[in-house]
């Protein structure tokens, strides 16, 4: 499907953005795969190149502008091209009610969730346009919560709400290249992410999702290849909930 497409994949090193790369690698992607913690994207590019796929593991902090630069510079050294993206990397965040929010701990939210995947796209789009833009194409992490409210977790509902807006910037400016850009919004899904979370709080949240459970990063992967590939033609500036029905409550 992905022949000779070079994939850049965020937050590679765990949850979605490892299932992520390793179904566009099992897809014929050459897949670049960064995340701030080198060693987790190294570990995931090895399981990858034991398939026979080829990888490369980055360091990338996404909420550093020059970083993005960077990973970009070094795809294009190795690989000679970029053409897909999926700007994956994010962090949950503290919990507090927005009058008794941590002001440095939204900062770092706003920082990573939304202000990284400006920085990616702000790197990623003209090797995109280089390439060929009608074999490109970018996907955005958003989630739920670029939709409905995270209680408590007011930087993350205003990040992802950030994402879905940036996300339709981006493709009504690069539509007319060819370009398409779009975002997915899964509910909660079992990755790392909620490790943290004492059984009560993910009961709870189970129980929001009329499907009764939590989703796999398994269950996502194939709806973000969907959209990189040539069979999502049509789509872009489209916001994809995965969500096990969470939000038609
Ligand atoms: P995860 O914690 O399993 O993986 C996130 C990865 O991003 C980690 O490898 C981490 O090292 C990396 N990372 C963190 N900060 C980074 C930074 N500044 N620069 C580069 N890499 C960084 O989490 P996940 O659940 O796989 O989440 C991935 C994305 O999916 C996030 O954007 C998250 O908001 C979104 N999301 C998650 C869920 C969920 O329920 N798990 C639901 C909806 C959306």
């Amino acid at each position: 499907m992905f022949d000779d497409r070079v994939a850049l994949v965020t937050g590679a090193g765990s949850g979605l953005g490892e299932a992520i790369a390793k179904d566009l690698a099992r897809h014929g992607a050459r897949v670049v795969l960064t995340d701030i913690d080198l060693e987790s994207a190294q570990r995931v590019a090895g399981e990858i190149e034991a398939t026979g796929a080829e990888a490369l593991a980055l360091r990338q902090d996404t909420a550093r502008p020059d970083d993005s630069r960077v990973v970009v510079e070094q795809t294009l050294e190795r690989f000679g091209n970029l053409h897909l993206a999926v700007n994956n990397a994010g962090i949950g965040g503290a919990q507090a009610p927005v009058g008794e929010a941590d002001i440095e701990d939204w900062n770092r939210v706003i920082d990573i969730n939304l202000n990284g995947v400006m920085y990616g796209m702000r790197h990623q789009i003209p090797a995109m346009l280089e390439a060929g833009a009608e074999q490109s194409a970018i996907v955005n992490m958003a989630s739920i919560h670029g939709t409905v409210a995270a209680l408590g977790n007011a930087a993350y509902t205003a990040a992802k709400h950030g994402v879905v807006g940036l996300t339709k910037n981006a493709a009504a400016e690069y539509g007319p290249d060819g370009l398409r850009i779009n975002c997915v919004g899964p509910a909660y899904i079992r990755t790392p992410l909620l490790e943290g979370l004492p059984d009560e709080a993910l009961d709870g949240l189970t129980a929001k999702h009329p499907l009764g459970r939590l989703g796999r990063p398994d269950e996502v992967a194939p709806l973000v290849r969907f959209l990189l590939s040539g069979e999502a033609s049509f789509i872009t500036g489209a916001y994809y909930l995965i969500d096990g029905g969470y939000t038609s409550v």
